[in-house]
Parts: C-alpha cells; structure tokens; sequence
C-alpha cells in the first residue's frame, strides 16, 4: 500500500471478475481453438489448455511462421479461430452477472465528475453487449477491446491509448482489476492501481497495486481506495 502522488481524473476499469462475473466455459473455448490449429498442423503438446487462448495464438502464430506457412492462410486461420471465440463470448454477455456493489460505486465515480473507461481482453462489441445486459453502459465514456488495440494488457499500449483518448497524464488514469495482467499494465506505464482480491487469484498475484481490497468488501473499502486518489 502507498499513498497516490496525484490526484486522478479518470479511471480504466477491467471487466471480467471486476464488474461482471462472465459464465465462461473456459476450458471449451480453448479446446474450440485448440482443436482449429491442431486442424491446421500444429502439434497440440505445444499447445497448454490451461493457458488464455490468446497466449496459444502467440505460441501457434510462431509455429506458423516455422511451417512457412503463408501469411494469407495464417489470417483465415485467426479469423475462424476469432470467430469462435466471439461466440463465446457472445453466449457469455447474454448471461453475465454484475458484482455485488459494483454499481454503487460506479455511481459514486460520476458523481465524482470521474471519467469512466473499459480496459478489456474482450471485443468492444462483446464488452458493449455486456454492460448493456447488466445495465451499466452508461456510466462509461468508451470501451478498449483487444480489437481497439495492436498489443493488449498488460502491454502498455492498451492504458496509453485510454491516457492519450482523454489526454491524461498517466498519474491521472486509476486502473482497477482483478488480474495480474491489469496491475502488471499499471506498473508498466507507472499509473496507480487497486487490485480487487477474488478466490481466483493471490494478493502476489496483485503486488505493485497501491492497494489490494477483497471483493466481498469492496462497497466500504473500494470507495475508500478510491477516495484517496481524489
Ligand atoms: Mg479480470
């Protein structure tokens, strides 16, 4: 825990775990995608199912480029495995649940003349669909989806486009997060951060964050939190 340095203006929250619990069979998806590449002549033990699939599409986009395989063919083979993942995650937006809490506090934040962003591994239309579902759309200036982005979280491109969109110093930007990959974005762009602790992660998993506050607590302690940094 330390005290923020500056005041911030706006803030980049994270979606799944942090706003929204998602339904996702997670395990079915990769195997989805697995299934595709391993179509396409990719040895599956190089590939690790307990892995995001997006850290397999790296993998098998090496892969590729060993096989020589061309790049025309390479991006029909995204696209089908981008398609398969849409759908979930189009089945996952449909049944998407929000944290208990959570809107309280987004309400205090635009109370609070906060801007509000979506910082997201998902697609922006994905991202959209499900805060439409949950009824929380509004209280958001914009959504970053992977898809707005060349290189997502925790690769610091995905914060700096937030910074640069509502031109922000990177002290200015609060990013909140569940996921070591949204702490990890922070502190690559040296902006602060509050961790929100979940079953599926450890507080190592949030180390840098200015403060780690557990999710059952989060409508006392969240507002805290962010209280400091006003
Ligand atoms: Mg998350």
């Amino acid at each position: 825990m330390s005290v923020p340095e500056k005041k911030i203006k706006a803030i980049a929250w994270d979606l799944d775990g942090t706003l929204v619990y998602f339904n996702i069979d997670f395990i079915q998806a990769r195997k989805n995608v697995i299934e595709i590449f391993t179509e396409h002549g990719v040895d599956p033990s190089d590939l690790n199912i307990q892995k995001p699939i997006l850290e397999n599409v790296k993998i098998v986009k090496e892969k590729f480029k060993e096989m020589k395989i061309s790049k025309k063919k390479v991006k029909k083979i995204l696209k089908k495995v981008e398609k398969s993942i849409i759908k979930v995650e189009s089945q996952a937006a449909e049944n998407a649940n929000i944290v208990d809490g959570i809107r309280e506090i987004l309400e205090f934040c635009h109370q609070k003349q906060l801007k509000q962003a979506i910082y997201t591994l998902n697609t922006n239309e994905s991202a959209k669909k499900t805060l439409k579902k949950i009824k929380i759309l509004n209280y958001f200036d914009f959504i970053v989806g992977r898809d707005d982005v060349v290189n997502s979280k925790p690769h610091s491109d995905h914060l700096n486009y937030i910074c640069k969109k509502l031109n922000l110093s990177n002290q200015e930007l609060l990013i909140i997060g569940d996921n070591s990959r949204d702490i990890e974005g922070a502190n690559n762009i040296s902006a602060p951060s509050i961790g929100i602790l979940t079953f599926k992660h450890s507080e190592n998993d949030l180390k840098g964050a200015n403060f780690i506050i557990e999710q059952k607590k989060i409508t006392q302690d969240l507002r805290k939190a962010i209280k400091t940094f006003l």
